[in-house]
């Protein structure tokens, strides 16, 4: 059974949330209370899938840190993968901001990825997509966000997170919220950025709180989108087979990888107001359930496991 008196400090300073866990919270709080008291449950496959998009996201900081100038060298990309698998192997950094290793990742996916990361010129720093604000990556921070109306414990609500880049806008000069996602699971990729809302919208305002200056939610960078595009010297360009012309390639830049959000800053408060709402029940002890597919990565597998448990 559960201890309710311990879900009065859910999502507290006492006992903070990650922002990685919101699109948990928005699936099915159980799903999330679950995690939080009896720890994550995963199938191998899943965690094999995290260490790949772990490594991606770290090759991709070593090339925005030191080579987005342009398109690097094969030695140079040769390198960042290097430099990727010493973090993989060992993990980086110490305390709360601590990488822990992830040696279990994919490295042709990551190759594979990175290459045509590196040769898309929207990720390079004169990018119409903006150039990335060095000082944003793998930046760890806090938000802080006033409990609900309804919460009668009227504890704040604290939500760490670790943003993966922010590109400032060639044009209009504010920070873009972009988290790369490198999930190819079919369900997730087709309502990517509903699914992932929340999380953004918690980037997004923890950046407002911690810079004060106000941002814009970008969207999802997704890696596995490059599947299927070539490198290609002359983008466009047409080829003729038996006196057709047909299009052969597509060029990189054409890929449908940089997936907007297109929300709003109201969007950002809405979904915040619903995880503060979602928090407060929690904090109750009301506990809703929403079985789905979600439920085989959950503690309980099943809702005919949680249902016993959580009674509202
Ligand atoms: S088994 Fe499904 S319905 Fe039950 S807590 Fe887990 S995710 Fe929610």
């Amino acid at each position: 059974m559960i201890d309710k008196s311990l879900l009065k400090t859910f999502g507290s300073r006492e006992n903070p949330l990650r922002s990685s866990n919101m699109t948990k919270l928005k699936h099915c709080p159980g799903y999330l209370v679950a995690a939080h008291m009896f720890g994550e449950f995963e199938e191998d496959t899943a965690f094999k899938a995290a260490h790949t998009g772990s490594a991606f996201g770290k090759a991709a900081e070593i090339y925005h840190r030191d080579y987005d100038q342009s398109e690097p060298t094969e030695s140079e990309i040769a390198d960042i993968l290097k430099a990727t698998n010493h973090v993989a192997l060992n993990g980086e950094g110490e305390g709360e901001g601590r990488q822990d290793p992830f040696q279990n990742y994919d490295s042709k996916k990551v190759t594979d990825w990175l290459k045509m990361y590196c040769s898309d010129p929207r990720n390079h720093s004169n990018s119409v997509y903006g150039e990335v604000i060095v000082e944003s990556l793998e930046i760890p921070l806090e938000l802080v966000l006033p409990p609900h109306k309804i919460d009668k414990t009227r504890q704040e609500i604290v939500i760490t997170c670790h943003l993966d880049q922010v590109r400032r806008h060639p044009l209009l000069g504010m920070p873009v919220i972009w988290d790369i996602k490198c999930v190819e699971r079919f369900e997730t990729t087709q309502f990517i950025n509903p699914y992932y809302a929340a999380q953004l919208s918690v980037y997004t305002k923890a950046w407002e709180q911690r810079f004060g200056e106000k941002a814009i939610m970008g969207g999802v960078i997704h890696p596995p989108s490059y599947k299927g595009f070539k490198l290609v010297p002359n983008p466009g360009t047409d080829k003729k087979k038996k006196g057709k012309k047909i299009r052969v390639e597509k060029a990189v830049h054409e890929c449908n990888v940089f997936l907007q959000s297109g929300f709003s800053a109201d969007t950002v408060d809405a979904q915040l107001d619903q995880l503060r709402y979602l928090i407060a029940l929690i904090r109750q002890g009301d506990i809703l359930l929403n079985s789905g597919p979600h439920c085989s990565w959950c503690y309980y597998e099943h809702f005919s496991n949680c249902s016993a448990t959580f009674k509202v």
